[in-house]
């Protein structure tokens, strides 16, 4: 019997670099391969016969195999496949390119099924490329619904099929967890049916009977997680942590500027909570360039003048750096010790240090776990098991929607140490941290409510004073190069560029091809004279800070990247942003790409390059709401005008359902609520790890 534990290695025709492709998607065991689902499927149902066919037809034809053979192609220096189809009507011809290797799974007479694209003139029609497969019981890649995986490079279609499909030999051992008579009342399909059938579903309405098993399953278990969590705090102490006014007032007055009304709002609802022996448990929801970070900073000290430590949670290396040098500055004023723990780095300084020094992880784990750290900046290697505080008091977590609940979870557990015996702090192993989640993501108030109905919400709904919006312009394919002059103008005058390349393929879900080809063209065409800089997601940790750091001090002029690495990154002179091929974005995206040149006094601007140039997009132009855009994109998404691209940076830890189901939001809201009064044996049994998490 198949194992769901069963490592991916164990697998048949999976070695070390395949191994290695699939964690890079999250995938480790069989189980996560059954939760990795399509995003889309190629429609191959269609069987037809050969003398039907017709120019453009998405088709399927069964037929055997003749006259197969590899050439070289005249102009080109490609090998060309070709064969001939034929079934009792006629037969068709087929050309592949540059897969000579055909030659070894066909074989002449072999009888196959061909799906794909019919192309062709008046004389001649012909398959391009097409999917084959042969015709055994019962088929994968033709024939049918196809799924279609989001992959990364040196993964194809079929080897992800393949893999999956052995995986779901272990679904028999997934088990159902709601009681019958709920499923009934919510027209319900079986969880092991719906597992195999969102991969291989027999026809569209089987695979809406999945999806919405699998959306549902997935957004109930959002609620409950929710419902659990509340449940857990009410039922839990913390340290309460009094707010010392004097210090609190030096750090403010350190920090060059005067807090807006909305931060000083927040920072109170936050000094508040804190107070309390209940652990807070705060959504402090903000527009980029709101200041979050100033809000967080005055917890964190006010944690540290109370003898306590903090955790401070960012989704990305860069972020997680970028957090650890401004709270250098900012708690200049305080006498403590402040670390960075990420997966390929450590480093601490103390406030009166000019710069912070290198320090090895087990040396830092130790002074953690004594006490002798007062906040600890991190990335997802703070999560880990080894690492403990000894008295841990707050948990600040940026982005939050990038962070699995899982992963929340287990850092407010972090509160008791691992090892009690050397813990020198106050710590109370029976207290649970303060928690202070952040994001930009703007959710429409009504979901926000109904998502997180149980979080207490402080909103940065005012931006700071003297910030310019950015000029925002939609650029058709002819003002590109007035566009490129002007930008050459402003890093004249001494000003930063951002180029966010949008991904141009769901396989190249890092970027690495996208933001490459646009670094190639920027440097090597467009501004040879000038310092471009490249940013994607599958540089290490040391290329990546790098660039940054070139890009901070002003080495490097302009940056192209990916729209995923650089979330809240914080350069303030960079004045133009660039994006390419706007339309794949959703508007909330873009407006949180244009908040990366809203950050100081300088004029910013906003280029939108788009070739259609879409009512949608020119929102934008004079709409700086984050709400009132993250709205619209709901009612887009609803009426089905966007896909893919949008959905990455928002509420990664959905695999199927999405902002946009917002009855099924409503209406499993409602049911988690049944199941608990009804119900409460399913929560005993409740699994709740099946978060992915990107990065
Ligand atoms: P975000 O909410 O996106 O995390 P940050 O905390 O990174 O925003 O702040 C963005 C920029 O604005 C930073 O350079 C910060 O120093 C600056 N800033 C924050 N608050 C204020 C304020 N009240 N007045 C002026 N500048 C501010
Ligand atoms: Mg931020």
């Amino acid at each position: 019997m198949l194992s769901l534990s069963l490592p991916i290695e164990k697998l048949r025709l999976v070695g070390p670099s395949m191994a290695s492709r699939l964690k890079r998607l999250g995938i480790f065991d069989v189980y996560d391969l059954i939760y990795y689902f399509p995003f889309r499927y190629d429609d191959f149902s269609h069987l037809k016969k050969i003398n039907e066919l017709q120019v453009g037809d998405i088709a399927t034809v069964r037929g055997k195999i003749e006259l197969l053979d590899n050439r070289r192609s005249p102009r080109k220096k490609m090998i060309l496949t070709e064969c001939f189809l034929s079934d009792e009507t006629g037969s068709i011809k087929a050309i592949w390119f540059g897969q000579p290797y055909i030659l070894k799974v066909l074989k002449n007479g072999d009888e196959v099924y061909f799906s794909g694209k019919v192309t062709g003139n008046l004389l001649e029609l012909f398959f391009q490329n097409p999917t084959y497969e042969k015709v055994t019981g019962d088929t994968t890649h033709t024939a049918r619904l196809v799924p279609i995986y989001p992959l990364t490079e040196g993964i194809t279609q079929k080897q992800i099929r393949f893999l999956i499909k052995q995986a779901l030999a272990g679904v028999s051992q997934i088990k159902e967890w709601l009681p019958e008579p709920f499923k009934k009342d919510y027209h319900l399909t079986e969880l092991q049916d719906a597992l195999y059938a969102i991969h291989f579903p027999k026809d569209a309405s089987d695979l809406g009977q999945s999806q919405n098993r699998l959306k549902f399953d997935e957004l109930l278990k959002l609620h409950l997680q929710n419902y659990l969590l509340k449940k857990d705090l009410d039922n839990s102490v913390a340290s309460p942590i009094k707010f010392d006014e004097g210090k609190t007032k030096a750090i403010v007055a350190n920090l060059g500027f005067a807090l807006t009304g909305a931060q000083r709002k927040a920072a109170w609802q936050v000094l508040l909570d804190m107070a309390k022996a209940k652990p807070m448990n705060r959504l402090l929801e903000g527009d980029v360039g709101s200041g979050k970070t100033a809000v967080a900073a005055i917890a964190l000290a006010n944690a540290a003048l109370n003898n306590v430590q903090s955790a401070f949670l960012a989704p990305t290396e860069i972020l997680a750096s970028q957090h650890f040098l401004s709270l250098k500055e900012i708690l200049k004023p305080l006498d403590l010790n402040v670390a960075i723990l990420t997966a390929k780095k450590s480093g601490v300084f103390n406030t009166g240090d000019e710069a912070p020094s290198a320090i090895t992880k087990a040396k830092l784990l130790k002074s953690m776990t004594l006490g002798e750290i007062q906040v600890v900046v991190g990335t997802h290697a703070l999560i880990q098991e080894k690492v403990a505080f000894g008295n841990l008091g707050l948990v600040v977590i940026d982005e939050q929607h990038r962070f699995g609940v899982e992963q929340r979870k287990a850092m407010r557990e972090k509160s008791s140490p691992a090892r009690p015996e050397r813990s020198r702090g106050a710590g109370n192993p029976k207290t649970t941290p303060h928690l202070l989640s952040m994001t930009a993501t703007p959710i429409p108030r009504t979901l926000a409510l109904t998502l997180y109905g149980d979080l207490d919400l402080s909103v940065l709904d005012e931006l700071p004073p003297n910030r310019k919006k950015p000029i925002t312009q939609l650029v058709a394919p002819t003002g590109r190069e007035k566009a490129y002059e002007f930008i050459l103008g402003k890093v004249k005058e001494g000003r930063q560029i951002f180029v966010v390349c949008p991904l141009i393929e769901e396989s190249d879900k890092l970027g690495v091809k996208a933001a490459t080809e646009e670094y190639q063209k920027l440097s090597e065409e467009i501004f040879p004279q000038l310092a471009i800089g490249l940013l994607h997601g599958r540089m290490n940790i040391k290329q990546k800070e790098k660039v940054m750091n070139d890009f901070t001090s002003g080495k490097i002029d302009i940056l192209a990247a990916t729209p995923v690495v650089e979330v809240g990154v914080n350069v303030p002179n960079a004045s133009v942003i660039l994006i390419e091929s706007a339309e794949r974005f959703g508007l909330a995206q873009l407006h949180q790409l244009r908040g990366r040149v809203n950050r100081a006094h300088h004029q910013s601007y906003c280029f939108i390059f788009t070739e259609n140039n879409s009512a949608r997009l020119k929102l934008l132009v004079d709409c700086f709401d984050g709400f009132k855009l993250a709205e619209e994109d709901l009612r887009a998404r609803g009426s089905g005008n966007l896909t893919g691209n949008e959905q990455s940076g928002f509420f990664w830890q959905l695999r199927i359902a999405s902002l946009s189901d917002v009855k099924l939001i409503e209406e499993t809201k409602k049911a988690s609520q049944e199941l608990v009064e009804n119900y409460p044996e399913t929560l005993k049994q409740l699994d709740l790890t099946n978060n992915i998490h990107p990065e």
